[in-house]
């Protein structure tokens, strides 16, 4: 068993840092938030006062922060006093020339790193299913994959340093795109007096199937584990959904990608936010497009 340094002690980071600590390591772990330390503590987590002391003796650190700069900055706080050898596994969603960045903090110092974005949410985390999206050498690779599976359903190694992170916001610019056109449908067929029901049972067994409709669906009935059926609450908060497409759109215009259907999302999902709805579930923005409707 290893000891492990937890920064980030988060929505994610907390339930995430609890399976390692009941798969047996020693897990010594730092936030900003006092409440959120002391969440941590009561799931088994040592309480470290600062980063760098959380990292002392630490053969692995994992950061699950909110954005690029504070990975950064954590990196660059800790890269100084961690032992050389010592395995930084980012599983934050930043954008890719952050990640790249991070990768080479910690090769500068001679430190393997892999970047391993999560899908799945706070119900993956709590359940110990995440799909881990990694980036970063074979070696690093083989290293963490260890590591990471009580925190996992899945670990998929996608590539060089950054492909993680490449993954993930490709993935989230689907999900963003799927949930809207889903949303559209039902209040579409409300318009044509289709019922919720009757789209869903023909949608879901034909060419509209996606993971929007059969696992989230944005309306209440169909599937009683989504959000719709408890006022929509998250879930995916809708100000993470605008993150994870913004970043996309960061990395189209970077790359030179063409992507008018994950432009056309991170408006719709810009202006449900800036009306106050950030903190709803992302499946809420078919009430967005419901209100809109003549
Ligand atoms: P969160 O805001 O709940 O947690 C982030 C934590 O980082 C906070 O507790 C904050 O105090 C801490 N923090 C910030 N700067 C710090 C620093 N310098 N040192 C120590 N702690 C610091 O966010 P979250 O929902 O846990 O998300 C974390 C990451 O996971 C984000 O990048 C997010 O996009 C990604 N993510 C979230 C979800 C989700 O459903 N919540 C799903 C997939 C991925």
């Amino acid at each position: 068993m290893a000891t492990i340094a937890f920064i980030g002690l988060g929505n994610m980071g907390n339930p995430m840092a609890a399976n390692l600590v009941k798969a047996g390591h020693r897990v010594q772990g730092f936030d900003l938030m006092p409440e959120n330390v002391s969440i941590a503590r009561d799931n088994g987590v040592i309480a470290e006062a600062d980063a760098p002391g959380a990292v002392d003796g630490a053969e692995v650190v994992i950061t699950m922060l909110p954005a690029g700069k504070h990975v950064l900055d954590v990196y660059e706080e800790i890269a100084p006093t961690a032992a050389k050898g010592t395995l930084l596994i980012d599983c934050s969603t930043v954008d890719v020339e952050s990640a790249r960045k991070a990768h080479a903090i910690a090769a500068k110092h001679g430190m393997p790193s892999i970047d391993a974005p999560v899908s799945g949410g706070t119900a993956g985390a709590s359940a110990g299913t995440l799909t881990f999206m990694a980036g970063g050498s074979d070696e690093a690779f083989a290293l963490a994959e260890p590591v990471l599976q009580p925190m996992a359903g899945k670990v998929v190694h996608c590539g060089a340093a950054g492909a993680g992170q490449a993954a993930k916001i490709c993935n989230n610019m689907i999900l963003g795109v799927s949930m809207i056109a889903v949303g559209e449908a039902f209040v579409l067929a409300e318009r044509l007096g289709l019922s919720h029901q009757a789209l869903f049972d023909v949608a879901s067994i034909s060419s509209g199937q996606c993971w929007s409709l059969t696992t989230y669906c944005p309306v209440p009935g169909p599937v009683p584990t989504s959000p719709a059926n408890r006022d929509y609450r998250p879930g995916f908060a809708a100000a993470l959904m605008l993150k994870d497409l913004m970043l996309a759109q960061e990395a189209a215009k970077g790359s030179g990608a063409v992507t008018p259907l994950g432009k056309a999302a991170a408006d719709l999902y810009d202006a449900f936010n800036e009306n106050g709805h950030g903190s709803e579930d992302f499946s809420a923005i078919i009430r967005y497009l419901r209100d809109r409707a003549r």
